[in-house]
């Protein structure tokens, strides 16, 4: 049966207008390519840089305050901060949270008020591209053109030493997350943990310079203490790849000894052969566990838009940035530097050191604007509070900074303290944990 022209634009939805509007077009002829080529640039919606535009990609710890303090030490700097969640959600903490010590609320900060109050642009948009020789960030809505250009983006994971069959790669994201980024992993594993009804949770510590050191061996303490608590005939796995416990042993160890004998069993040198997800056994060199609920914290790697944009490096296998590691920049690119959790130092990966790592960059760049003599390189300060129990509230701490050796190039700790004894100063340190918080959200989101 033929179809009128009429009831054929009816069943595809073309109006008589669009109709009318493409006859016109007709008429112009438009040439082939004209009508078939997609748009390849599309210019971000920001306006015309004022001054020395300074783009950050990355609104966490490291990028909040590189855009901030670039403001503050060049206040002529057209600062733009490209960031692709809508709201920050504190890491940092984030334990407390899982076991529902602390709110959400204040973990969780405003990036329209971080850039009102530092006199930055605040452009919500996924950094995907680099055109290094016109200076130009690709982003998931438009280009933008920059002076300088900071990547912060943090870390991915690397399921690779686990798996190559990204079906069982994409399982394990989404049944059994980390719980390391920021985001839904956190709400999976914290309604996992409320809603656990007793056996084995697994937790495991991948080997490297995983993203906090201290991280999950606090996670362990404080859901088996959360565990304690509910009465749960329970036990908190935590399978180490290391040989012991990374930072802060002392304290950890003995919290594991004499609080949670009953809750925790620590398997350091332990290396994952095979997780079985069907029959929730994982298999070890050693032995065969079963478990009713689990985090896999795989190895981690610099944020793949570092490799995307070709500045990673293959050191270690981490993809980190390709940098000069007193500059911060990019090996071979002039003014693009690599920040926070995916530089390629030693450094703990922790808030702390991207923040006060963040102010260093902020003066190296502004010092670059305002045309003033170099400054030296000036070492980052990890501060580090890890709860121990949550009835009652225990903390331990770690302060370090780093020395440069120059001549193996590494960066080692120095000016270390600590504060382990966690029955005499536990309760103590516990409270500095909000004060530490409240003064970092303070930094990175205030005036
Ligand atoms: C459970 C847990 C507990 C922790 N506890 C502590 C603690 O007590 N103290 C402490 O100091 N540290 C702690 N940390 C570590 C701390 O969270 C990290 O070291 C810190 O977040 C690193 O900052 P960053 O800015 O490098 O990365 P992030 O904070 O991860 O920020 C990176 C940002 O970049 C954005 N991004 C990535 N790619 C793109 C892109 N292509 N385009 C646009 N945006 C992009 C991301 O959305 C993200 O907002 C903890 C971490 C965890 C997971």
């Amino acid at each position: 049966m033929a179809i009128s022209r009429r009831k054929a634009l009816q069943l595809s939805g073309v109006t008589a207008a669009a109709v009318a509007i493409s006859g016109c077009s007709k008429a112009k002829s438009l040439k082939p390519e004209q009508t078939t080529k997609p748009k390849t640039t599309y210019k971000a919606p920001i306006a015309n840089a004022k001054g020395p535009r300074v783009v950050v990609v990355g609104g966490g710890w490291s990028g909040l305050s590189i855009a901030k303090y670039t403001k503050i030490f060049a206040p002529n700097a057209d600062v733009i901060l490209v960031e692709q969640r809508h709201e920050f959600v504190s890491c940092p903490l984030s334990n407390l949270w899982l076991v529902d010590k602390i709110e959400l609320e204040f973990l969780t900060h405003d990036y329209l008020q971080a850039a009102r109050e530092n006199n930055y642009t605040y452009f919500h948009a996924t950094a995907i591209g680099l055109d290094k020789k016109n200076r130009i960030l690709e982003t998931s809505d438009g280009d933008i053109s920059f002076d300088y250009l900071v990547f912060a983006p943090g870390i991915d994971y690397d399921y690779s030493r686990w798996t190559d069959d990204i079906a069982f790669e994409t399982r394990l994201r989404q049944e059994y997350p980390a719980g390391f980024i920021p985001g839904s992993e956190h709400l999976t594993l914290r309604n996992k943990i409320l809603n656990f009804k007793g056996g084995n949770f697994i937790l495991t510590v991948p080997s490297g310079n995983y993203r906090c050191l201290p991280a999950p061996y606090e996670r362990a303490c404080v859901i088996a203490d959360y565990f304690k608590q509910k009465k749960l005939k329970a036990k908190v796995i935590l399978l180490d790849e290391n040989n012991t416990i990374t930072i802060k042993k002392e304290g950890f160890q003995s919290a594991f000894d004499e609080l949670y004998g009953d809750y925790i069993e620590y398997m350091p040198n332990t290396v994952i052969n095979n997780i079985d997800l069907d029959n929730k056994i994982v298999e070890t060199d050693f032995d065969e566990i079963d478990f009713e609920e689990a985090a896999f914290y795989p190895h981690v790697r610099g944020a793949k838009i570092l490799e995307r944009v070709g500045i990673a490096k293959d050191a270690k296998n981490m993809l980190e940035g390709d940098i000069n590691t007193l500059t911060y920049e990019v090996n071979g690119e002039k003014d693009i530097y690599i920040a926070g959790d995916s530089r390629p130092m030693g450094f703990s990966k922790s808030g702390n050191t991207a923040n006060s790592e963040g102010h260093f960059v902020a003066k190296l760049i502004a010092q670059k604007i305002n045309k003033t003599r170099e400054i030296k390189w000036e070492s980052p300060t990890t501060t580090c509070f890890s709860a121990i129990s949550i009835e009652p509230e225990r903390a331990i701490y770690i302060y370090t900074q780093y020395a440069h050796n120059k001549t193996d190039l590494a960066f080692n700790f120095a000016s270390t303290t600590s504060s382990e004894d966690w029955l005499k100063d536990g309760e103590v340190n516990a409270s500095s944990i909000y004060q530490w918080a409240a003064a970092l959200y303070t930094d990175m989101f205030s005036k």
